[in-house]
């Protein structure tokens, strides 16, 4: 027998807005601070530790397809872990799948996405798997007003805080849950070339095909692409049609997936699935485009969450552990290291809640709309980027504890790298923040100059602002040696102080990568400079 030393004790029972300053703050003064009580009582729920084991439980138990019954009757559901239930029931009962819409499904006012924002953030720190359909809700709305009939029908039912897990037609449950379907074998990315068919059926359509990643699939719709006599056209897909009986989905497997395992993904095919046409026929991207916006900023709060746990089980290890008669916290290089990390948290916690505040101000203010469609891929590009390294760098703080799989950090770091690859990978986004300059050059250049404002006390800042006015108004300009220097010093700046304001950061990441560069160092932000990017 020996006695137990030197361990730190569990990091659970924690108020999550309480202990977090830099969220508190990015709250604050993106007009969340009225409802800082409200998040608070959300802070102290979410960090109990309760919940940690009930997001514990809901991946070390993965769903479980059921394919056919014993008699070989198809069955087509997914059974989930209780925890997985109550996990949902709280995102659910907290409004995260649907509170930034009104009744009318129009946009709520602010601080409506801020407020979530901030509640998505917590959440997101103790289990990520359970919030791909809660987020696929929320943005489906985006996506579901192009139809405002189909919209109003489904408008109760989406915006209910009852989670209903039951295997029912929708307008049988008090609540509903949306997902989403794109990708297919043969590309997710270009989605253009979806070879899945709709065909007209009475009042809707009929479509047969597939879907490659479609995930929570016990959603009660979603909104799927397929190819109608107009072209890609978006529509909505129950899992019962009109009359009742069971819609013609059939899963054939759930992915076998590295992180993300309290949610499942499947791969499903479609035997004339009936579905509502959302949106005109050929518009299909157009109209699904609505509710990706939203999804990848959600793919930015999660990673920007994930940082966050991992950081704080960082601090709050080497704070307990003690090693050379000090704390880990107070060696010096491990302060360096911990002091490094808590800049690329902060810095992506500000810059959330400032998208999430475009996201408010937004409906009544073009300037911040043109904010939200130029910063969203490149918030998603940088953030999802990061976090993976980062989430490594606390992981080694913990030392062996960290690597096993009872810490949370292998889970953490299993996590991390899906947010960049799903709802548009990398150099997606960088090619749609090019795609969003060229096709709204003015409104980026405005919204340039906001950021210049508000940045302008930062050293560097305006150098990266004339890296990024460069490739505004000449998309060839970077690639010219007269810039390299002036680029490199902006890039140097980055690394340093960019932290402070991640806009500008974001943007000049996101931008280099689309207009191919040299890549002379990794996407982390804690990766070194090479000598040869000073200039
Ligand atoms: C766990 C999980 C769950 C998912 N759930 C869903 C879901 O519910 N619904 C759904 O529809 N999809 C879902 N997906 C699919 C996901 O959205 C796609 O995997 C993603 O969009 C990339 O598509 P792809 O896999 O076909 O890769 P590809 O499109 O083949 O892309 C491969 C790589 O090439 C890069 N690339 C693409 N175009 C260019 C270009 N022009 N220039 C340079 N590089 C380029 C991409 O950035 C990417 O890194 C899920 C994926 C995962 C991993």
């Amino acid at each position: 027998m020996h006695e137990v030393l030197n361990q730190s004790p569990p990091y659970v029972d924690v108020d999550f807005y309480g202990s977090d300053r830099p969220l508190r703050d990015a709250v604050a003064v993106n007009g969340g601070g009225r409802e800082a009580a409200a998040l608070a009582e959300f802070g102290r729920r979410w960090g109990t530790a309760q919940m940690f084991e009930l997001a514990r439980a809901a991946n070390e138990n993965p769903p479980k397809l059921r394919t056919f019954d014993p008699r070989g009757f198809r069955l087509d559901t997914v059974e989930f872990h209780p925890a997985y239930h109550r996990l949902m029931t709280e995102s659910i009962g907290a409004g995260l799948h649907a509170s930034t819409w009104t009744t009318a499904l129009r946009p709520a006012s602010a601080p409506a996405h801020v407020v979530r924002a901030a509640r998505f953030y917590m959440t997101a720190q103790v289990e990520t798997g359970h919030l791909c359909p809660v987020t696929m809700t929320h943005a489906a709305v985006a996506a579901l007003t192009a139809e405002a009939d189909v919209a109003q029908k489904l408008a109760p039912k989406i915006l209910s805080r009852d989670y209903d897990a039951r295997f029912l037609p929708w307008l049988e449950k008090k609540g509903i849950t949306l997902g989403m379907g794109m990708t297919e074998k043969q590309g997710g990315t270009d989605v253009r070339t979806n070879t899945s068919r709709a065909e007209r059926r009475g009042d809707g359509y009929g479509i047969t095909g597939h879907k490659w990643f479609m995930s929570a699939p016990m959603c009660d719709a979603f909104l799927v692409l397929a190819q109608a006599q107009g072209g890609l056209t978006c529509f909505l897909m129950p899992r019962f049609r009109p009359d009742g009986t069971i819609n013609g989905l059939h899963f054939q497997r759930l992915k076998d997936k590295l992180g993300n395992r309290s949610n499942a993904s499947s791969e499903v095919e479609f035997l004339d699935a009936f579905v509502w046409r959302v949106g005109e026929e050929g518009r299909g991207v157009r109209t699904i485009i609505n509710m990706v916006q939203l999804t990848r900023f959600d793919c930015a709060i999660a990673s920007a969450a994930l940082v966050r746990m991992a950081l704080a089980q960082a601090i709050h290890h080497t704070r307990h552990r003690t090693v050379f008669q000090k704390h880990l916290a107070d060696h010096p290089l491990m302060r360096r290291v911990l002091a490094d990390m808590s800049l690329a948290s902060e810095g992506m916690a500000a810059l959330i809640m400032r998208l999430a505040r475009s996201f408010d101000l937004a409906p009544d203010d073009p300037r911040e709309a043109a904010r939200t469609r130029l910063l969203t891929p490149a918030v998603k590009y940088w953030v999802c980027k990061s976090a993976p390294a980062l989430v490594y760098e606390a992981m080694e703080c913990l030392g062996g504890n960290g690597y096993v799989e009872e810490s949370v950090l292998p889970r953490l770091y299993r996590e991390a790298p899906v947010n960049a690859i799903w709802e548009g990978s990398g150099n997606v986004m960088c090619l749609d923040v090019l795609r969003a300059i060229a096709t709204e050059r003015g409104a980026a250049s405005s919204v340039l100059d906001d950021i210049a404002q508000e940045a302008a006390e930062l050293p560097g800042a305006s150098e990266a602002v004339s890296f990024i006015r460069t490739a505004i108004s000449s998309a060839d300009g970077l690639h010219s040696s007269r810039q390299r220097p002036r680029c490199a010093r902006a890039r140097l700046w980055l690394h340093n102080c960019s932290r402070g304001h991640g806009s500008l950061g974001a943007m000049m990441r996101s931008l280099e990568q689309a207009m191919s560069r040299p890549r002379t160092q990794s996407c982390s932000l804690t990766a070194p400079c090479r000598r040869d990017d000073l200039g």
